[in-house]
């Protein structure tokens, strides 16, 4: 464990991650001066850091070109994130971590691997990006293995991780005004991979590539059979052939009747889990048991109301266009309801694939026109009605006319493609609002 003793560090960012850093910072001897723009008691409002510091410990939501991280690069100050401050405040007999990250899936996937430990008799914790903050996680002696999400913008302010496993589950478009370019952000995701096991989606063209150059055994999961060193689909069987108990032969998990969640991506989530496990030497059993235990999070494909033959699914973490992609193929007549902020990103490619599908559109939100456009060029059969209002009475228009345009058989999918903030606090409120609106 490094030690912080009389070392002077600024905590850019007053937040939850912020002030857990400069409080465990603080316990061991550091000088801490805590800077954020919105002030407060104890805090400092600063764009460059002050005369004397030794590093820098950033939050994760501060973007790289901020102003006090640019005079910190200047002045040659290390900087560095939380997540990277837990993983150096570990002590020497720490529990491994085993990591996920990915544009989508990273919360499901880890609670499924969480689920999965648990099952296998492991005393283990979600944390992270998500549950329990890595600091707390750490310095607990009480957990044997745990299992951590990071985020692309972790992974960027982190330079020494060394999960014993980590995971990337796919790399599509998103965040990238925050790391300037797709490059960027890919090796962001890469940095999961660093210890013993690296593992990828074999389905998933950008990580298949970033994988080549990945350090360790490398493991791909797929949703085709397998091949020797994957874990994949052989028809309703989930199937290890990378940590098969017999080398060489296939070791049957699970089946997809264990799953509860519905969707190929969950299978591909459900197989990423497993391979984390596996390498942690989970028995097959446990990955069955673990992921029959597993229950989704709210607002991830939940059907929240069937009526009239019509079911209801609150997707509205489908926040970029590569999650409602995933989301819309699990379904096969749906009245689609999307729109709000698509943050730049493209949806042709997403309109186009998802076109047969579409018994209907409500788009709601700000960015509708580039959707409306899309789905004239894709499918200008396809009934489409707008809600022009930017508010949360929007979602009661918007529900209005999907039980209007819907026919028994259907599903009304909210998979926005896009962030809630323009009209909803954010995306639980829209799919409260959502879910409340659509009961009978
Ligand atoms: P994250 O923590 O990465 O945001 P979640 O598990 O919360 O991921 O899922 C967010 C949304 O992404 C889901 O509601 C679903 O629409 C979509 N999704 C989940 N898993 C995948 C996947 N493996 N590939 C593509 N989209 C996915």
């Amino acid at each position: 464990m490094q030690s912080y003793d009389g070392v002077r560090v600024v905590v850019a960012g007053a937040g939850v991650s912020g002030t857990a850093a400069a409080e465990a910072l603080r316990d061991r001897g550091a000088e801490v001066t805590v800077v954020d723009a919105r002030g407060g008691e104890g805090v400092l409002v600063s764009d460059t850091v002050p005369a004397g510091i030794d590093l820098v410990v950033t939050s994760p939501g501060w973007r790289p070109d901020a102003p006090l991280l640019l005079d910190a690069a200047a002045k040659g100050v290390e900087v560095y994130g939380e997540v990277e401050l837990a993983w150096r405040l570990r002590p020497d007999d720490a529990a491994p971590w085993l990591a996920v990250t990915g544009t989508n899936g990273k919360t499901t996937t880890v609670k499924m691997l969480a689920s999965i430990l648990t099952a296998a008799g492991h005393r283990t914790v979600a944390a992270g990006n998500v549950g329990l903050p890595l600091l707390t996680a750490v310095l607990d002696p009480s957990y044997d293995v745990v299992a951590v999400e990071l985020s692309s913008f972790q992974l960027h302010w982190s330079s020494s991780l060394r999960p014993v496993a980590g995971a990337v589950l796919n790399v599509a478009p998103d965040h990238l005004d925050w790391h300037g370019s797709m490059a960027a952000y890919a090796d962001a995701k890469a940095r999961v991979w660093a210890g013993e096991t690296s593992i990828g989606n074999a389905d998933d063209e950008v990580t298949r590539t970033l994988l080549s150059r990945a350090p360790g055994r490398r493991v791909t999961f797929t949703l085709r059979p397998p091949r020797v060193g994957e874990l994949g689909l052989v028809e309703d069987l989930l199937v290890d052939r990378a940590f098969a108990d017999v080398e060489g032969e296939a070791t049957e998990l699970a089946t997809l009747g264990d799953l509860s969640v519905s969707g190929s991506h969950n299978v591909a989530n459900a197989l990423a889990a497993a391979a984390l496990a596996r390498a942690h030497g989970v028995p097959a059993t446990a990955v069955r048991d673990g992921l029959r235990a597993f229950v989704a999070d709210p607002h991830r494909n939940a059907v929240v109301a069937t009526v009239d033959g019509v079911t209801w699914v609150d997707d509205s973490k489908a926040t970029n266009p590569h999650a409602a992609a995933a989301s819309l193929a699990a379904y096969d007549h749906v009245v689609w309801i999307a729109g709000g902020l698509l943050k730049g990103a493209a949806v042709d490619d997403l309109v186009r694939t998802a076109a047969a599908r579409l018994s209907a559109v409500v788009l709601l939100g700000t960015d509708r026109q580039p959707i409306r456009d899309a789905l004239l060029r894709h499918a200008p059969d396809v009934p489409v009605v707008e809600v022009a209002r930017l508010d949360t009475e929007a979602m009661s228009e918007v529900v209005a006319a999907a039980r209007r345009l819907a026919r028994p058989g259907d599903t009304v999918l909210l998979a926005p493609a896009a962030a809630s903030m323009d009209c909803f606090r954010d995306y639980k409120e829209r799919g409260d609002l959502f879910a409340a609106l659509a009961a009978p």
